[in-house]
């Protein structure tokens, strides 16, 4: 789950992060009294969308009266702001953060993350801030440094003086570099984050170290113990269609293809989405309706799928060996009664209750294309898309 720039920001305030003092605002008026309660003369008036770039899109605008506060609010709330990484639709802007405005003397890079591949934390930083950390990866690696830390030992002063001396920072600015990777390493395991990025990560012009922009992220699997964090989740900037799969508990992520997948278990809709794409195809969403699902979760589940006017095609891959294929096939036939069929369906069903599964299937007078495997159901929904069948 991520959150916005404003609640991010106020997370690290609380384990003492240092970052610049801001009030959101959901209005025009509320930009106003929150740039008079903040004093100046520098302000900058952020859009708050789940989605970087704003400051190359005109998300970002640093100002120097509350006139232009207003002006700058006025024109960015109910305005569509597209950036590099909301796709061509953008984002519409519905809240603001107005921060006291800092003297940049130098941006950085500094973001942390769970590492796979050691299975801990790591930091990755960088004197190239500001700018999109991935074109500085592929043009110049040697200015990116990684580590990551042992969780027995946690964050030891020795990652700090890493940190600070990766970004060539001496005296007290190293100091506050080592303090600040104690507290940011505290605030992300604390939380169960699963992604911190700082762009930029600024020295002002008074030597003091600032997190000038807060991408958060939190491990969805853990929000259960922090009810504080669920409570910033904003609707609004998510897909609907993975906002009604969640209430179902379905694991569900909207993709840009064009064959709606409904299968079972996380490495078999890998790899069903793998398979199609090897055919010339891609899907249109992940989804994985698990182990214990009920009809009624299929039933959702393909509402979902059919809702989805990408979706030109829907492979159902079932290896059941939990999942009974005859909760499968009830649950797609009632939702095709529901909402009816409009697009090719290949399904492929295997395991406990195959054969009543097919039977129910078979006997629904639904024009389903049957598949002996992974390949066979892959090539056939890729045909039926081409037009033959
Ligand atoms: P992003 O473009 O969505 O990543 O938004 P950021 O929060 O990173 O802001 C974009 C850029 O605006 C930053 O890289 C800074 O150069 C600039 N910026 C943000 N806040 C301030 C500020 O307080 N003072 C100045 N001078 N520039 C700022
Ligand atoms: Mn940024």
């Amino acid at each position: 789950m991520n959150i916005h720039e404003y609640q991010g920001k106020a997370v690290l305030r609380e384990f003492g992060v240092p970052v610049a003092n801001g009030l959101p605002a959901l209005s025009v008026e509320e930009a106003v009294a929150a740039a008079k309660k903040l004093g100046g003369p520098v302000w900058v008036v952020k859009a708050q969308i789940h989605a970087g770039g704003r400051g190359k899109a005109g998300g970002v605008k640093v100002v120097k009266s509350i006139e232009d506060v207003e002006k700058e609010a006025k024109r960015l709330l109910g305005s569509t702001l597209v950036t590099h990484q909301t796709g061509p639709a953008g984002k519409e802007v519905n809240r603001l953060y107005v921060e006291e405005g800092s003297a940049i003397e130098k941006e950085f890079y500094l973001s942390m993350l769970v590492d796979r591949e050691t299975s801990r934390i790591a930091f990755v930083v960088s004197t190239e801030g500001g700018m999109n950390i991935e074109e500085v990866a592929h043009d110049t690696p040697e200015k990116i440094v990684t580590f990551s830390i042992d969780p027995a030992t946690g964050a030891m002063p020795h990652h700090g003086r890493r940190v600070a001396a990766a970004l060539k920072l001496e005296g007290d600015l190293a100091k506050q570099a080592e303090k600040m990777v104690a507290k940011l390493y505290a605030a992300f395991s604390a939380k169960d984050m699963s992604l911190l990025e700082i762009n930029p990560l600024v020295v002002t012009k008074d030597n003091q170290l600032l997190c000038l922009d807060a991408k958060v992220g939190f491990d969805s699997n853990a929000l259960y113990r922090h009810p504080e964090i669920m409570e910033l989740r904003d609707l609004s900037e998510e897909d609907p269609k993975e906002i009604e799969a969640s209430k179902y508990d379905l694991s569900y992520i909207a993709l840009d293809g064009t064959i709606g997948c409904m299968v079972n278990g996380a490495g078999l809709a890998m790899a069903t989405m793998d398979i199609i794409k090897l055919y010339g195809e891609a899907p249109a969403n992940f989804l994985d309706v698990g182990g214990g699902a009920t009809t009624e979760k299929v039933t959702a589940a393909f509402k979902i799928i059919t809702a989805d006017p990408n979706v030109k095609g829907i492979l159902v891959n079932i290896f059941g060996g939990i999942m009974k294929c005859d909760v499968i096939a009830t649950g797609v036939v009632t939702a095709v009664k529901e909402v009816g069929l409009k697009v090719p369906l290949v399904v492929r069903l295997e395991g406990t209750n195959v054969e009543q599964g097919k039977k129910i299937i078979n006997e629904s007078g639904l024009n389903v294309v049957s598949a002996d495997d992974l390949d066979d159901a892959a090539q056939k929904i890729v045909k039926a898309l081409k037009g033959g069948k």
